[in-house]
Protein backbone atom coordinates (compact mmCIF):
# COMPACT_ATOMS: atom_id res chain seq x y z
CA UNK A 1 0.00 0.00 0.00
CA UNK A 2 1.44 3.11 -1.10
CA UNK A 3 1.37 6.12 1.54
CA UNK A 4 -1.32 8.25 1.09
CA UNK A 5 -0.32 12.12 0.59
CA UNK A 6 -1.49 13.58 3.68
CA UNK A 7 0.24 10.80 5.93
CA UNK A 8 3.30 11.16 4.07
CA UNK A 9 3.37 15.25 4.11
CA UNK A 10 3.10 14.91 8.27
CA UNK A 11 5.59 11.96 8.29
CA UNK A 12 7.99 14.80 6.28
CA UNK A 13 6.93 17.96 8.75
CA UNK A 14 7.95 15.20 11.61
CA UNK A 15 11.41 14.65 10.07
CA UNK A 16 11.95 18.66 9.70
CA UNK A 17 10.58 18.39 13.60
CA UNK A 18 13.41 15.67 14.43
CA UNK A 19 16.56 17.92 12.87
CA UNK A 20 14.93 20.99 14.75
CA UNK A 21 14.72 18.99 18.37
CA UNK A 22 18.32 18.10 17.51
CA UNK A 23 19.18 21.40 16.61
CA UNK A 24 17.84 22.48 19.93
CA UNK A 25 20.02 19.60 21.79
CA UNK A 26 23.40 20.79 19.58
CA UNK A 27 22.59 24.45 21.17
CA UNK A 28 21.89 22.87 24.42
CA UNK A 29 25.50 21.08 24.19
CA UNK A 30 26.99 24.13 23.26
CA UNK A 31 25.61 25.99 26.61
CA UNK A 32 26.86 23.25 28.75
CA UNK A 33 30.19 23.20 27.23
CA UNK A 34 30.35 27.46 28.20
CA UNK A 35 29.29 27.04 31.62
CA UNK A 36 32.39 24.07 32.24
CA UNK A 37 29.63 20.85 32.28
CA UNK A 38 31.22 18.30 30.10
CA UNK A 39 29.24 15.93 30.95
CA UNK A 40 25.74 17.65 30.33
CA UNK A 41 27.10 18.72 26.99
CA UNK A 42 28.40 15.30 26.58
CA UNK A 43 25.00 13.66 26.86
CA UNK A 44 23.38 16.42 24.85
CA UNK A 45 25.14 15.75 22.07
CA UNK A 46 24.77 11.51 22.66
CA UNK A 47 20.80 13.05 22.58
CA UNK A 48 21.74 15.19 18.63
CA UNK A 49 22.48 11.30 17.26
CA UNK A 50 19.39 10.55 18.72
CA UNK A 51 17.21 12.67 17.45
CA UNK A 52 19.23 12.52 13.88
CA UNK A 53 18.36 9.01 13.81
CA UNK A 54 14.74 9.22 14.30
CA UNK A 55 14.60 11.96 11.65
CA UNK A 56 16.19 9.35 9.31
CA UNK A 57 13.43 6.27 10.24
CA UNK A 58 10.53 8.46 9.71
CA UNK A 59 12.34 8.84 6.27
CA UNK A 60 12.61 5.46 5.47
CA UNK A 61 9.73 4.90 5.93
CA UNK A 62 8.17 7.16 3.47
CA UNK A 63 11.06 6.14 0.55
CA UNK A 64 10.12 2.49 1.34
CA UNK A 65 6.42 3.53 0.47
CA UNK A 66 6.92 5.44 -2.49
CA UNK A 67 6.95 8.39 -0.81
CA UNK A 68 9.20 11.78 -1.76
CA UNK A 69 11.04 13.31 1.34
CA UNK A 70 11.20 17.02 0.85
CA UNK A 71 13.71 19.10 3.01
CA UNK A 72 12.59 22.35 4.56
CA UNK A 73 14.36 24.76 6.80
CA UNK A 74 15.41 24.09 10.03
CA UNK A 75 13.61 26.59 13.06
CA UNK A 76 16.52 28.01 15.13
CA UNK A 77 16.96 26.63 18.32
CA UNK A 78 17.04 28.79 21.50
CA UNK A 79 20.53 29.82 22.84
CA UNK A 80 20.00 30.64 26.46
CA UNK A 81 18.60 29.17 29.68
CA UNK A 82 19.15 30.11 33.13
CA UNK A 83 20.14 27.13 34.56
CA UNK A 84 20.51 23.61 34.30
CA UNK A 85 17.57 23.41 35.68
CA UNK A 86 16.18 24.91 32.81
CA UNK A 87 17.39 23.54 30.04
CA UNK A 88 16.27 19.84 31.33
CA UNK A 89 12.72 21.56 31.95
CA UNK A 90 12.87 23.12 28.29
CA UNK A 91 14.10 19.74 26.86
CA UNK A 92 11.20 17.69 28.79
CA UNK A 93 8.63 20.16 28.00
CA UNK A 94 10.08 19.80 24.19
CA UNK A 95 9.87 16.23 24.04
CA UNK A 96 5.79 16.18 25.17
CA UNK A 97 5.59 18.21 22.40
CA UNK A 98 6.80 15.71 19.86
CA UNK A 99 4.88 13.05 22.01
CA UNK A 100 2.07 14.74 20.89
CA UNK A 101 2.80 15.30 17.26
CA UNK A 102 3.37 11.50 16.98
CA UNK A 103 0.29 10.73 18.56
CA UNK A 104 -1.86 12.95 15.49
CA UNK A 105 0.51 11.36 12.80
CA UNK A 106 -0.60 7.70 14.69
CA UNK A 107 -4.20 9.11 14.33
CA UNK A 108 -3.98 9.96 11.12
CA UNK A 109 -2.42 6.63 10.31
CA UNK A 110 -5.64 5.06 12.24
CA UNK A 111 -7.92 7.26 10.25
CA UNK A 112 -6.65 5.14 6.62
CA UNK A 113 -6.31 2.01 8.34
CA UNK A 114 -2.77 2.46 7.08
CA UNK A 115 -1.26 -0.31 9.63
CA UNK A 116 2.50 -0.49 8.10
CA UNK A 117 2.45 3.52 9.29
CA UNK A 118 0.92 1.89 12.79
CA UNK A 119 3.89 -0.54 12.96
CA UNK A 120 6.56 1.63 12.44
CA UNK A 121 4.68 4.59 14.91
CA UNK A 122 4.66 1.87 17.65
CA UNK A 123 8.54 1.71 18.13
CA UNK A 124 7.96 5.95 18.82
CA UNK A 125 5.40 5.50 21.53
CA UNK A 126 7.83 3.89 23.20
CA UNK A 127 11.16 6.12 22.54
CA UNK A 128 9.09 8.96 23.92
CA UNK A 129 7.73 7.35 26.87
CA UNK A 130 11.86 6.58 27.07
CA UNK A 131 12.80 10.46 26.71
CA UNK A 132 9.94 12.05 28.62
CA UNK A 133 11.43 10.08 31.67
CA UNK A 134 15.09 10.30 30.80
CA UNK A 135 14.81 14.13 30.56
CA UNK A 136 12.07 14.21 33.18
CA UNK A 137 14.15 12.27 35.68
CA UNK A 138 17.27 14.32 34.95
CA UNK A 139 14.99 17.99 35.52
CA UNK A 140 13.79 16.27 38.84
CA UNK A 141 17.57 15.75 40.45
CA UNK A 142 18.49 19.05 39.39
CA UNK A 143 15.72 20.35 41.53
CA UNK A 144 16.80 18.10 44.43
CA UNK A 145 20.29 19.48 43.83
CA UNK A 146 19.21 23.07 44.17
CA UNK A 147 22.59 25.20 44.25
CA UNK A 148 24.97 22.31 45.58
CA UNK A 149 28.14 22.66 43.26
CA UNK A 150 29.55 19.55 44.29
CA UNK A 151 25.96 17.86 43.64
CA UNK A 152 25.94 19.04 40.32
CA UNK A 153 29.71 18.18 39.54
CA UNK A 154 28.31 14.37 40.40
CA UNK A 155 25.80 14.74 38.20
CA UNK A 156 27.53 16.32 35.99
CA UNK A 157 30.59 13.42 36.08
CA UNK A 158 27.34 10.31 35.89
CA UNK A 159 25.74 12.31 32.74
CA UNK A 160 29.09 12.28 30.91
CA UNK A 161 28.11 8.51 31.00
CA UNK A 162 26.09 8.53 28.82
CA UNK A 163 26.22 5.70 25.62
CA UNK A 164 26.69 6.51 21.75
CA UNK A 165 23.42 6.67 20.55
CA UNK A 166 22.82 3.33 17.93
CA UNK A 167 23.21 4.36 14.65
CA UNK A 168 20.59 5.24 12.61
CA UNK A 169 18.34 2.29 11.46
CA UNK A 170 18.99 1.46 7.44
CA UNK A 171 14.86 0.24 7.42
CA UNK A 172 12.12 2.21 9.29
CA UNK A 173 11.01 -0.77 11.07
CA UNK A 174 14.55 -1.94 12.50
CA UNK A 175 14.44 -2.69 16.18
MG1 LIG B 1 12.96 12.57 18.65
Amino acid sequence: MEISQELSDSINDQINFELYSAYIYLSMAAWFEQKNLPGMAHWMEVQVDEEYAHAMRFYRHITERGGRVLMKAIKGPETEWSSALDVFETAYEHEKIVTARIYKIGDLADSQGDRAAKGMLEWFYDEQVEEEKNTSEIRDNLKMIGDNVHALLMLDRELGARPAAAAPPTDSTAP
